[in-house]
């Protein structure tokens, strides 16, 4: 079994060369689960009140996802007559407007404001191993790391609401409670970066090395599944992180299923995993009390690097095509739902042809 199995872990990756490939978003099951675990944690209690009243009663399991929502109105711009609002929520709705207005996304390389699309990552070299600090390579300070100190820094007024950014102290919540679900995803914040001839390269060496964009400019081709071709969607790398790894801890659903059906059959799931979660704050997502929030999120990009790493070391070039060989993930020591979720990633990538994914169940 063992090595008819691993016979069949091999997924194929294809450099795209689709530059212009749009960072795609972690999934908004996974930023809802990670909202309302923040929800469950805070109910009855002072902080729950001051959010309440910063976000005009939406949850934070609803705010969750605005970050990635508010990416509609790219394409015609916020001011289109047919553009969506948060009607319900007029004051928050202005200001999310004034937000994009002051982070609109752009081709320009070198524009006098930064897009709202790179507040949501960071590149950091998964190759050699790294931490954030060590390098400047894919790092900005328009990246999530930075962003999540500067929304931190909002909301304990040590910047003030009227900022460039337009970040007030409502908006700076609204992308708190996504930017922490996207920065424990490891593509959100490793990336791998590739010579003019393919091979992996350094790019504090090699300056002209291009990155992989956290893993958006490969496809993702499943041995088991048919090849990709016309009428067939390609399976984006980043995505598969994005949503696969958070889809597999939920029982399968028939993909025929419209997307509210779908919605809620998965939703009883999603409330019990939420609840489980939120009674059981694993011991290692404590951080030490003598760290300051402002950093927090340097050490979040730190702890995911590791895990960077492992999705992308599992590569290798074969007749000039990424090939990708996923190894059986161990099973983890101290184990979080967070690090749960990102081990049943992997662990898909490494069992697809040899079993079935087991549902909710956790793995460890
Ligand atoms: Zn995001």
């Amino acid at each position: 079994m063992k090595s008819a199995c691993r016979r069949a872990l091999f997924l194929t990756l294809f450099i795209s060369v689709q530059l212009a490939t749009a960072v795609q978003a972690y999934g908004p099951l996974g930023h809802e689960i990670v909202g309302g675990i923040a929800d469950e944690r805070l109910a009855n209690t002072p902080t729950a009140m001051k959010i309440r009243t910063l976000l005009d009663g939406l949850t934070l399991e609803k705010a969750a996802v605005i970050a990635d929502e508010i990416k509609g109105w790219d394409k015609k711009g916020v001011d289109d007559p047919k553009a969506f609002h948060y009607s319900a929520h007029q004051k928050i709705d202005k200001q999310l407007r004034d937000f994009w207005r002051a982070n609109q996304p752009t081709h320009d390389l070198n524009p006098a404001a930064p897009s709202h699309h790179w507040f949501h990552y960071t590149d950091v070299p998964v190759v050699p191993v790294q931490k954030y600090r060590d390098g400047t390579a894919g790092r900005s300070k328009w990246d999530i790391v930075h962003m999540i100190s500067y929304c931190v820094d909002v909301l304990r007024g040590r910047v003030p609401e009227q900022n460039e950014r337009k970040i007030t102290k409502p908006v700076a919540l609204i992308l708190l409670a996504h930017y922490v679900a996207d920065i424990h995803q490891p593509l959100h914040v490793g990336a791998e970066y590739f010579d003019a001839q393919g091979r992996p390269a350094d790019p504090d060496k090699e300056t002209s090395a291009l990155g992989d964009e956290g893993g958006n400019t490969f496809t993702l081709e499943l041995s088991d599944e048919p090849p990709r071709r016309r009428g067939i969607r390609k399976k984006n790398f980043h995505a598969f992180w994005d949503y696969d790894a958070v889809n597999a801890l939920f029982p399968e659903v028939p993909s025929t299923l419209r997307k509210s059906e779908l919605q809620a059959q998965i939703e009883p799931f999603k409330k019990e995993l939420v609840h489980e979660m939120a009674m059981q704050e694993p011991k290692n997502w404590r951080m030490p009390s003598n760290i300051d929030i402002h950093n927090y999120a340097e050490l979040w990009a730190d702890e995911i690097l590791p895990v960077a790493h492992e999705a992308n070391s599992s590569m290798f070039v074969r007749n000039k095509k990424k090939v990708v060989w996923s190894r059986r993930v161990k099973r983890m020591k101290n184990c979080s739902p967070t690090k749960s979720v990102i081990a049943r990633g992997q662990r898909i990538l490494s069992e697809k042809n040899c079993t079935k994914p087991d549902g909710a169940s956790p793995i460890c």
